[in-house]
């Protein structure tokens, strides 16, 4: 059976997937599916074909008749259809194949198909609706209404339509089909996921100097035609988007294509609803809440070239366009940019090769670029432009740093130092708004007990549980798996009644504003509060519209806001991100900090920040304190350089996973050995031994690492792929696997 009306993918998407798989050493097969949308997955199915009518009389109405009917009406409709529509006819269905009234035939079928939705209109000249008017009995007043209808508008309509506005139904439709004044067609349509939204269109704004340098340095680029990256390095404010906006109208002005990536689309919905604003159907959105159905369609209005404007996270670098001029990766510091899941792709690295393939240009936009990105523009080869300013010239916000272990000196054992409560009793009396963020969600980091110092683990990962509180209950839950359980009331070891909690999540900063505050309203924003369809959304315009005076929330708030009234953000522990065992704790920190303080006094009303921390003095802390990104950038590239990290190595990590120990460690020395033996005497490759992942247990199951850093992919690429598909066979016949993340973003 023909399955395609064309080819999925383009030629360029083939070498694409070739590509991914000789980079991130995945299959094939993994490539190409990366670069569908999930619906277009071919499914086996059966189809039931009718071989010799059932020599009996149905009764109109019965179940075989039914069947019969819908069998002869739709023959594509798939047995598993018939069935989910009809479990009824199951048992019929089987008689009947027994019998050899009807065929069982497998075949495939896309996961999705394309949506129909009935059509009306009129064949019928002027001449000849006045005959058809006529010729209808005077008691059909509502049939002629009908046609008339039809007739002035000169168009198929929507038979849902038609029917909503003229109060019609299919009892009226049916003579008209019938004598063949009206036609009813299925015709295609697009699973509009937001609506008919006919927002007024919003209009470039005048550049500032810095906007229009900023501006004409990407326009020249795409117009030369020639594979280009450039680095728009610009603090928060700075007006990046409006830069974005107005590149990309250029661009598509050429008949060329445009790709914008943001890092999370429900936690920037201020960007997407301004490209929607100025570009309107213009530009397709893909994310991950989407329906398989909606996504199919937007796929489909982008590889049928009715769209020329893509804006998504990560997997929109895929958008199917065959003339790409430009991609622009926001926040390209991100880490939702890597893929964790094979390919384990960086969105940054396929639209350096997508731009090579097309002579396109990417840009990367951020306040705080990754290392990386920095230091290649520092080299020369990414072209670096500046905008150190905000807009309108309103000040960075000032950031304060305030040293907890002097609070808890003073006499004070709240988590709030007394200046951040003074500061949110400020902008409670002259009604602004405040942001306080805490990387943690629920209560606590963990439990213990303090007569024996137990600590409750999960009983699969070994990582301590996190204390919540859910309508009176307490649990303890292992934010890795989900496992949960109820709070022991004794010690399990030692039988004491001394189990407390000890940290602060979310939950507990919420309990504890309360007390504090009594007369504000504080919206909670963490994984456990948005996991609703809209529940993003919906929390923060409730917020915008002033229904609370705080937003207290997790990462997911750190990025992309812009709330006029919002004059302090609160960090209230500066150290989670800090002491992660990971070679980008600095970097991250760092970002994240000068991130969230972004948030603030955007403006007419100037902001304020408040860091709280037990390591003052740390440089990420320090630096960014001042937003010095570059004096950062200088100080972290040094440490970067001594420890051979990126960007002057890079690495790649194997994990070997098994829920035996022994096993899973078998793998991974093995791995090991066979690396060392074919890299041996090189001083461009540094293979570090086994050693347990950073989460060494998860769900049960071991897991050990082997790291293996090099100068070039190119010199490694050969053995890595030996060693790895030699071993990925032996690790899954002892009941495991091997898995492999080229350019490992984190360790
Ligand atoms: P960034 O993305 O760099 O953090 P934004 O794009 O959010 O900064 O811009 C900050 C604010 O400045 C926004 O409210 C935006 O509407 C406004 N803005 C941007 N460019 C201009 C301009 N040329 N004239 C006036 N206002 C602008
Ligand atoms: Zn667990």
């Amino acid at each position: 059976e023909v399955l395609d009306d064309e080819p999925p993918l383009t030629p360029d998407l083939v070498k694409l997937a070739g590509w991914l798989s000789e980079r991130y050493l995945c299959t094939k097969a993994a490539a190409v599916q990366a670069l569908l949308p999930s619906g277009m997955r071919a499914k086996a199915t059966t189809f039931l074909r009718i071989k010799t009518d059932p020599p009996d009389v149905y009764l109109p109405g019965s179940w075989e008749s039914e069947l019969l009917q819908e069998l002869y009406q739709s023959p594509n409709k798939t047995k598993e259809q018939l069935v989910s529509e009809h479990t009824e006819w199951r048992p019929l269905i089987r008689a009947w194949v027994e019998k050899g009234f009807l065929e069982e035939l497998h075949g495939v079928k896309h996961g999705i198909q394309a949506k129909t939705m009935a059509f009306l209109f009129t064949p019928l000249t002027s001449a000849d609706l006045q005959t058809a008017l006529d010729e209808l009995s005077n008691r059909a007043k509502k049939q002629k209404e009908l046609l008339s209808y039809l007739f002035d508008a000169g168009e198929a309509l929507m038979m849902k339509d038609v029917f909503a506005v003229t109060g019609a139904s299919s009892a009226t439709l049916k003579p008209l089909l019938d004598k063949g004044y009206v036609v009813k067609e299925e015709r295609e349509v697009n699973r509009d996921p937001y609506g008919i939204q006919h927002a007024e269109k919003s209009q470039p704004l005048p550049l500032t100097p810095t906007q229009e340098n900023a501006y004409q340095t990407i326009k020249t680029a795409v117009d030369s035609g020639a594979p280009q990256t450039i680095l728009l390095q610009g603090v928060t404010g700075s007006g990046k988007t409006e830069v974005y906006l107005q590149a990309i109208a250029s661009c598509v002005e050429q008949d060329r294509q445009a790709i914008m990536l943001v890092p999370e689309i429900a936690l920037t919905p201020q960007m997407v609803e301004q490209f929607k604003k100025r570009f309107g159907d213009e530009v397709a959105v893909l994310h991950s809440r989407l329906s398989t159905g909606e996504k199919y369609d937007e796929w489909r209005r982008i590889r049928h070239g009715e769209v020329n404007i893509v804006v998504g996270a990560r997997s929109a670098i895929f958008a199917p366009f065959d003339s790409l001029g430009l991609m622009i990766i926001d926040e390209e510091h991100e880490t939702s940019y890597k893929q964790d899941d094979h390919p384990k792709y960086l969105a940054r690295e396929v639209a350096m090769y997508r731009a090579r393939q097309h002579r396109a240009t990417v840009v990367l936009g951020s306040a705080t670029p990754a290392l990386e990105t920095r230091w290649w523009a520092h080299q020369g080869i990414v072209q670096r432009i500046e905008m150190p300013e905000r807009v309108r010239g309103q000040k960075l916000p000032k950031v304060r740093v305030i040293d907890m272990r002097d609070e808890l000196q003073s006499g004070n054992r709240s988590m709030f130092a007394n200046a951040l409560k003074q500061g949110i009793e400020e902008r409670l009396e002259r009604g602004e708004q405040v942001i306080l963020f805490l990387n943690r969600r629920g209560f606590a980091t963990f439990v213990l007990c303090r007569s024996c110092g137990y600590v409750a683990r999960c009983r699969d990962c070994e990582i301590p549980l996190t204390y919540h509180k859910a309508r009176g209950l307490e649990s303890l839950r292992c934010h890795y798996c989900g496992f949960a359980e109820r709070l022991p009331e004794t010690c399990p070891d030692c039988k004491g009644d001394h189990v407390r909690h000890f940290g602060t999540g979310t939950q507990r900063v919420e309990e504890e504003l309360g007390k504090v505050f009594p007369e504000a309203k504080v919206i909670r924003m963490d994984v456990d509060t948005t996991s609703g369809k809209d529940a993003h959304a919906t929390l923060l315009s409730r917020f915008r519209k002033g229904e609370a005076q705080i937003l207290l929330g997790t990462q997911m708030i750190a990025k992309g806001l812009d709330f006029p009234k919002v004059t302090l953000v609160g960090v209230i522990s500066a150290e989670t991100s800090l002491y992660l065992p990971d070679f980008r704790a600095a970097e991250r920190t760092f970002q994240l900090l000068t991130q969230v303080a972004g948030r603030a006094g955007r403006h007419e009303l100037p902001g304020e920040v408040i860091v709280q921390t037990y390591n003052p003095q740390h440089y990420a802390i320090q630096f960014a304190k001042h937003q010095e990104y570059e004096k950062f950038f200088d100080h972290e590239v040094r440490h970067r350089y001594t420890l051979n990290n990126p960007p002057f190595f890079e690495l790649t990590a194997f994990t070997s996973v098994n829920e035996d120990e022994m096993k899973a460690l078998h793998i991974a020395r093995t791995l090991e050995d066979r690396l060392r033996r074919s890299l041996d005497g090189r001083d461009d490759v540094i293979i570090l031994g086994t050693s347990p992942a950073p989460l060494a247990r998860l769900q049960g199951k071991y897991r050990f690492n082997v790291v293996l850093k090099y100068k070039k992919f190119k010199g490694v690429s050969a053995p890595i792929r030996e060693a790895y598909q030699s071993l990925q066979g032996e690790a899954q016949k002892l009941g495991g696997y091997l898995t492999i993340d080229v350019n490992a973003q984190m360790i």
